[in-house]
């Protein structure tokens, strides 16, 4: 444990005046970046009476299920941690995955999180009754708490296309999101479908000890170079011995972040046009044969998809063992992959590099809300959320990083750390008795909802591409204004646009409140 605990502290306690602060039950769904986060928070909130459950054996979400070789963070390390625990340990500029794992488990630990863990315990429902969250865990545990936070993380349920034939396949087939470490893959012919992040990183890796790779390439990506450096002894000294060191570091790579990237995507010119020389760039210096340099290049704006931030992507593709096939796949047969032109690519082993199902959030767990609403109901037309942080008819519910976060290359940690804070300003609510039940009014949610829509036409994500930042009716389910508006607005909560009520009933005070 490097620092005092967070500063953010006075600014998430709404005055309390002579009440006297109850204590709630909650409950955090989650043990990855932003459950752990929750669980810090309110521990310094002095909210001890948390329990998270955590559907697998350890902690870690995201940096725990993906162990793909490659696993890196495209984000800066410094950058990429909790502003309250820096990590001088990191050993390069963009830190492995499994440093990052460990990092999380770390904090986990020294922050006294895992004790309040249970582990293997996945809830599969959760029932609002009488102002209270009914849950049930996959093996029979109920579960009541007076507040549950989601921290599911985005990129979780990895997805399987629905490619003709893929259960035929007679070889070993995984998806990277649960890499089979069981497989060697030296001297094997070796498929990956999907040319995302992910399988930007993973090529790379394995190129060296496959026998052959076929790429399977639907549709050409952006990529940027990475600019990776390796940290020596002496400069994780430094940073040891300093940790205000760090915590500087890790404000001007934010910065630099925000201004570049964070801006592009809602607009900004100049570093739109910065980032898509210096990925145009890239591919002309590492792609020399104009046939294939062809095939690698996108014909949409750079940043409509998640750009990829990744070294060797380019060298890998271009080695005698490789192939890029950028013909439609037809279907998976026992032996590979046929393409539409009739040409069979013969595989032992067929990886899916095809990405996550982005809009579940805490989905499949069944949730009823007030009134018997369920959240398929309340989602029917998209997922949709009051500042991406709570729900109508869903009171006490708050999600982390939930709908219309503004992710994509930017620090996750940080969002999530507004948004607790955030959240953590609701709570407070309950503790000193103005309401007993909070939810966002359906009139606020929607205006928000709409404003959002608004201001979708000034993004990058509606130039002309399909992307896993996409809902299902095509509207991006990102946040379309600046990163310096979602620090503002994650601020204090405008209690305006919330439903506080007392014994079922909306309390003078409540009332009050809420002007
Ligand atoms: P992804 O970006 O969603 O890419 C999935 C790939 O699979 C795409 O190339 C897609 O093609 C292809 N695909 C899907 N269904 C297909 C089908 N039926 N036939 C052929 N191709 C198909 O997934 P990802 O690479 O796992 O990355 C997901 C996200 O994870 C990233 O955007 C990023 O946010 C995060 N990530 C971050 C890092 C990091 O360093 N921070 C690293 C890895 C991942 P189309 O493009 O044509 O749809």
């Amino acid at each position: 444990m490097n620092a005092p605990l967070s500063e953010n502290m006075s600014e998430s306690k709404l005055k309390t005046g002579s009440k006297s602060l109850r204590t709630p039950d909650v409950v955090i769904i989650g043990a990855g970046m932003s459950g752990i986060l929750s669980a810090v928070r309110l521990h310094e909130a002095g909210i001890d009476s948390y329990t998270v459950y955590e559907k697998a054996a350890s902690v870690g979400g995201t940096w725990r299920d993906n162990t793909y070789p490659g696993l890196s963070c495209d984000v800066p390390a410094h950058m990429y941690t909790y502003s309250f625990e820096s990590n001088p340990d990191f050993s390069h500029r963009f830190a492995m995955g499994p440093e990052i794992r460990q990092y999380f488990e770390r904090v986990a630990k020294e922050y006294d999180v895992l004790p309040k863990v249970k582990f293997n315990k996945e809830l599969v429902s959760a029932k609002y009754v009488d102002n209270k969250w009914h849950m049930k865990t996959q093996d029979g545990d109920e579960v009541i708490a007076d507040i549950v936070i989601s921290a599911c993380g985005v990129l979780h349920h990895p997805y399987t296309p629905g490619i003709e034939g893929l259960d035929t396949f007679a070889g070993t087939k995984f998806h990277t999101g649960r890499w089979d470490h069981g497989v060697d893959l030296a001297g094997k012919k070796v498929g990956i479908i999907g040319t995302g992040s992910t399988s930007v990183q993973v090529i790379p890796a394995i190129i060296d000890k496959v026998g052959h790779l076929s790429v399977f390439q639907r549709t050409p990506q952006w990529i940027l170079p990475l600019a990776q450096k390796t940290y020596s002894d002496k400069s994780k000294e430094r940073l040891r011995r300093n940790p205000k060191l760090a915590a500087r570091i890790r404000n001007i790579y934010s910065w630099l972040f925000e201004k570049t990237f964070a801006r592009a995507v809602v607009g900004a010119k100049l570093p739109q046009m910065l980032v898509g020389l210096a990925s145009r760039h890239h591919l002309k210096s590492k792609v020399k044969d104009p046939a294939l340099r062809a095939k690698l290049t996108p014909d949409y704006q750079p940043m409509c998809k998640r750009i990829i931030i990744g070294n060797g992507f380019y060298e890998a593709i271009q080695r005698p063992k490789a192939n890029l096939i950028t013909g439609d796949i037809e279907r998976i047969e026992p032996t590979g992959v046929r393409t539409k032109d009739g040409v069979l690519h013969p595989l032992d082993v067929l990886i899916l590099a095809t990405g996550f199902k982005a809009h579940n959030f805490m989905r499949p767990m069944e949730m009823i809300g007030e009134s018997g609403l369920t959240i398929d109901q309340a989602w029917e037309k998209g997922t949709q959320a009051h500042r991406s942080i709570s729900l109508p008819g869903f009171p006490n519910f708050f999600m982390m990083i939930g709908p219309n976060s503004p992710i994509g290359n930017y620090s996750l940690i940080s969002i999530a750390e507004l948004q607790v804070n955030y959240i953590l300003q609701l709570i407070d609510l309950w503790r000193d008795q103005t309401c007993d039940a909070i939810e966002p009014k359906p009139q606020a949610t929607e205006r928000f909802n709409e404003a959002i829509k608004g201001a979708m036409g000034g993004t990058v994500w509606v130039t002309g591409c399909q992307s896993w930042y996409l809902d299902k009716n095509g509207n991006p389910a990102m946040w379309p204004w600046t990163y310096e508006r979602f620090t503002e607005d994650m601020s204090h909560p405008r209690l305006d646009e919330f439903n506080l009520r007392r014994n079922g009933c909306n309390s003078a005070e409540a009332e009050a409140a809420s002007v």
